[in-house]
């Protein structure tokens, strides 16, 4: 698939480093050079073991952290041309995040849950009631909608985390680890539910992981390894 010139990649990131300063001038070489073009609607894996540099080059990616050199530009902005405020109302709106520890807030509902990243993007009353519970019939909980956090399984509790992620239509999807909490057979239903919302939603997917698991379901695995892009691989699917 060839990318039409006049749509810019979903993420192109060119030249990305990030050293961590420690004090008493100690450095951690996170992200050594990252080149990295992924085109919209793609379902990308990057993959590596741990220390690699996944999380790090998603922080960066998602706008959470700054790399110390190198630009990123995603559906064709450059991040670090943004200024703070625009880059977090930019970041609400079209970023979805997702990772391995869930990260609901548990005295919230999982409607409640959803419903506040809609709250936070100021949406109006009912759109916002619309939208969440239609994130959460999509990800195939709408009957646990006034269930809190504690009252779900881990598969249940991911699932309100994706409908979150999914709420405010975001263009890309950034998820750490994100089945890495699940038994192998939950954790293949949610890479299921993740495939079905790229092609569905027509959105930019890119997970980071170590399981060996998501390399049947993406369009494409990136390989890490000590903060450098090692290998590529595109399914043939
Ligand atoms: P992964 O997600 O693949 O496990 P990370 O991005 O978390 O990799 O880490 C990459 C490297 O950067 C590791 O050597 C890690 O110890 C280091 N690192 C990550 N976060 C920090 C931090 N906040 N401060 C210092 N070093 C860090
Ligand atoms: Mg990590």
């Amino acid at each position: 698939m060839t990318q039409p010139t006049n749509i810019p990649l979903a993420i192109n990131a060119q030249d990305v480093e990030r050293v961590y300063n420690l004090g008493s001038g100690q450095q951690v070489h996170a992200l050594r050079g990252i080149n990295l073009a992924v085109e919209n609607g793609r379902f990308v894996a990057l993959k590596g073991r741990s220390g690699s540099g996944k999380t790090t080059l998603l922080n960066c990616l998602g706008g959470l952290d700054q790399p110390s050199s190198g630009t990123i530009e995603l559906f064709g902005l450059r991040l670090d041309e943004m200024n703070d405020r625009d880059l977090t109302q930019w970041r609400r709106k079209e970023v979805g995040f997702i990772f391995q520890s869930f990260g609901l807030l548990p005295t919230l509902s999982a409607y409640e849950n959803v419903e506040l990243m809609l709250r936070i993007a100021r949406a109006p009353n009912r759109q916002r009631r619309e939208r969440a519970m239609a994130c959460l019939e999509l990800v195939g909980i709408g009957k646990w909608a006034d269930h809190r956090p504690y009252e779900m399984s881990g598969g249940q509790q991911q699932r309100v985390a994706i409908a979150r992620a999914l709420a405010n239509r975001p263009k890309l999807i950034l998820a750490d680890e994100a089945t890495g909490e699940l038994d192998s057979e939950t954790a293949r239903e949610v890479l299921g539910l993740f495939q079905r919302i790229v092609r569905e939603e027509q959105l930019t997917f890119l997970l980071a992981s170590h399981d060996s698991l998501v390399d049947e379901y993406v369009d494409e695995v990136l390989l890490l390894k000590d903060g450098q892009i090692v290998g590529r691989e595109v399914s043939g699917a």
